[in-house]
């Protein structure tokens, strides 16, 4: 059986860098973690590009826009009513807080929990946020993690929490700041590989672990 490291190191050799998050600022990342929630990339990214026509991409921008113009402009990622005020309840945060800039100083996990109180943002947005848009040395799952890791054979049970499947990997990559990059490609390559590869349906002959897979080998 493949270690989380191996797992990682294969799919950098098979896929290279990813160089994630795609945003021009880090207030960009965030707006794009609370949008992807739900929906797919395409539609973030035409949400985003209605965001810059409009001149939004900014916490004062976003707190003062009228409701009404903000749904309309996030329109294409769909719950746009409601991620319109999560869009909303995030910049009062950060206009409170002093800005992005400001919450690097905070440590992770305090830093953590009070994103987490914000109406709309969860565990993965808030890690998203976290790891992307400040470098903080967290890793970031979802549910391709779980998929790859349950088939690569790393865990036995589908309803493992958030918080041990994190774990799983921090424990072998630990969180410290020199692993920041490799956390930003991991999380990156496990969703491109989860696209491309470890499919619902997988396509196993085309798969770079079809010789150590667990799944492939029940299959
Ligand atoms: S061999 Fe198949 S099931 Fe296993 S990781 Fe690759 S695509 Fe997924």
């Amino acid at each position: 059986m493949v270690n989380i490291f191996e797992i990682y190191q294969t799919l950098f050799n098979f896929y290279g860098e990813q160089s994630w998050w795609p945003a021009q600022t880090p207030f960009e990342v965030c707006v794009g973690a609370i949008l992807t929630q739900n929906t797919n990339w395409k539609n973030v990214e035409r949400a985003i590009e209605n965001l810059k026509l409009l001149n939004l991409l900014s916490p004062e921008k976003m707190v003062s826009v009228n409701i009404k113009t903000l749904q309309a402009a996030i329109k294409p990622v769909g719950f746009y009513r409601k991620k319109a005020l999560y869009l909303k309840n995030f910049s009062e945060f950060l206009l409170r807080k002093g800005g992005l800039s400001r919450l690097q100083s905070l440590e992770t996990q305090e830093l953590r929990n009070e994103l987490l109180e914000i109406k709309g943002i969860g565990k993965e947005t808030s890690d998203s946020i976290l790891l992307y848009a400040l470098n903080k040395p967290i890793f970031v799952v979802d549910n391709y993690t779980k998929r790859l890791l349950l088939r690569l054979g790393l865990i036995k049970n589908s309803k493992i929490s958030y918080e041990n499947l994190q774990d799983i990997v921090e424990k072998e990559i630990k969180p410290i700041k020199e692993n920041i990059k490799i956390y930003k490609e991991f999380h990156a390559l496990i969703v491109i590989h989860c696209k491309l590869k470890c499919k619902k349906k997988p396509l196993c002959e085309e798969c770079t672990f079809s010789q150590v897979c667990y799944n492939k080998q029940n299959s």
